[in-house]
């Protein structure tokens, strides 16, 4: 695999890397033949190591490279990788058996938790995933309006599942898109894609609010994680309420991360129902619908009226379980200054990054909301050539695998997360690699004939 002609410092780079993770690339190609990983597999030209281990902020791959991690399990490890007390629980847990079906003596303890982040939290169902969380939340929004509508809006995502891979493009809104393929065209009947942070999305929940059960709304897109004062939410939810639509406040991404209390304490939100996953179980498997009682009691009603159906194998199991509670209760504890901590120094790496690559007149910059960041090349929307497109992503590719020869893991979604085990040393080094990584990349040229939008 090493190339034989060193002409770039991209080739250089690209080439140690190789030779660093010969036990990586080898893996790969063996995996391939066997299974299907879209994570792993698909790195593009930059090449993604395959990791044994991880504590703190660092992550280890199998040839025993160290990198400073920006990934953190999809920002699931708010905390860091592996933290000693969430550790602990588990070990703890362990000894007592890891699924058992039937409820265990952590759940209420962990609904209260979940109640106590929010007003609107007046109950909390506990799933599997946010993916889980995300379509047991319109399934009860529909049994609950008696309308079969959900509104998701431009540059959004609410998990793997086929409700959620229905969007629309900003510009031609009216033409729904499915992200890949297998989506029955029959479920476009009851998605309305809306333009994210515009008042047009205003104007159509009014003129569908016959048909529309909720819409769901991400407080802070992943795909773009841009700081803002909640107004654009705050005047949906009002537009939301007056239409009788409700609102699904997905937080898998911002809850407990945003603040204790997510966006919807950050924003001062009141929506019907909230999804949570992520930083919730510190980085093991979970999700949560909370809300309204009257909402939610669609899921267990009283008398003999149908429920709506929620559940799957890995829903509120103990582990997760356990994890959550040793994960929330610290959080809440420290809640007071812990988010401050992380904002101020996730604010300190996008700065002092920003202000280089200004300097330097770079089309890359961070685009930051609290500790969730992204990287964004800065390259026209649309492109003359294919030629021009070509050479945007080998820009990209280029700016990865510099980073990645210097020691930063950044998934290629480009979303990168920190967390509490991210010292001061180690941001001014992710903020060195980062420049470091633009200049290598410039002085090959790649950046020249990319145009700024
Ligand atoms: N909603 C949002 C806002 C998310 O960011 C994600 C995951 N990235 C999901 C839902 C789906 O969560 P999961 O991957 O746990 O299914």
């Amino acid at each position: 695999m090493i190339r034989e002609s060193l002409n770039s410092r991209y080739d250089i780079a690209l080439s140690e890397l190789e030779a660093r993770t010969c036990h990586s690339w080898k893996m790969r190609l063996d995996c391939s033949k066997v299974m299907t990983d879209v994570v792993t597999i698909s790195g593009g030209a930059s090449p993604q190591p395959i990791m044994r281990s991880a504590e703190g902020c660092r992550i280890t791959d199998i040839d025993n490279n160290q990198y400073i991690d920006l990934c953190m399990g999809f920002g699931t490890n708010l905390l860091g990788h592996k933290p000693h007390i969430v550790q602990q629980a588990l070990i703890a847990q362990i000894a007592k058996g890891w699924n058992f079906g039937f409820s265990n003596e952590g759940q209420l303890a962990l609904a209260e938790l979940i109640c106590s982040a929010g007003a609107s939290n007046e109950r909390a169902l506990l799933c599997g995933s946010g993916a889980e969380a995300t379509a047991t939340a319109m399934r009860a929004a529909r049994a609950y309006t008696g309308k079969d509508v959900i509104g998701v809006f431009t540059g959004a995502y609410h998990g793997g599942h086929d409700q959620s891979l229905i969007t629309a493009d900003s510009e031609h809104v009216s033409q729904k898109v499915h992200i890949g393929l297998g989506i029955p065209l029959a479920l476009d009947e009851v998605i309305e894609p809306l333009v994210y942070g515009s008042s047009s999305a205003f104007q159509r929940i009014r003129d569908l609010r016959h048909s529309l059960a909720a819409i769901i709304v991400e407080p802070v897109q992943s795909s773009e994680p841009k700081s803002h004062d909640g107004t654009w939410l705050r005047d949906l939810q009002s537009v939301c309420h007056e239409c009788g639509v409700l609102v699904i406040l997905d937080e898998v991404t911002t809850g407990f991360r945003l603040a204790f209390g997510g966006a919807q304490e950050r924003f001062s939100l009141s929506p019907d129902l909230v999804t949570y996953g992520k930083v919730m179980a510190g980085g093991l498997p979970m999700g949560s619908v909370a809300g309204r009682t009257d909402i939610m009691k669609v899921f267990a009603p009283k008398d003999e009226s149908p429920a709506v159906f929620s559940g799957s194998a890995f829903g509120g199991n103990v582990m997760s379980v356990s994890a959550a509670l040793a994960t929330l209760s610290f959080l809440r504890e420290h809640k007071d200054t812990l988010y401050n901590d992380l904002d101020s120094a996730t604010d300190r790496l996008t700065k002092s990054v920003n202000a280089r690559w200004a300097a330097a007149n770079a089309p890359i910059i961070l685009e930051q909301c609290s500790s969730i960041f992204k990287l964004v090349f800065k390259t026209p929307k649309t492109f003359a050539s294919k030629h021009d497109l070509d050479d945007a992503r080998r820009a990209e590719d280029t700016f990865f695998v510099h980073l990645l020869d210097r020691g930063i893991t950044l998934h290629t979604s480009r979303t990168g997360y920190l967390s509490t085990a991210h010292t001061h040393e180690d941001v001014d080094f992710i903020i060195e690699a980062m420049s470091g990584a633009f200049n290598e990349s410039a002085a090959d040229g790649c950046f020249a004939n990319l145009q700024t939008s």
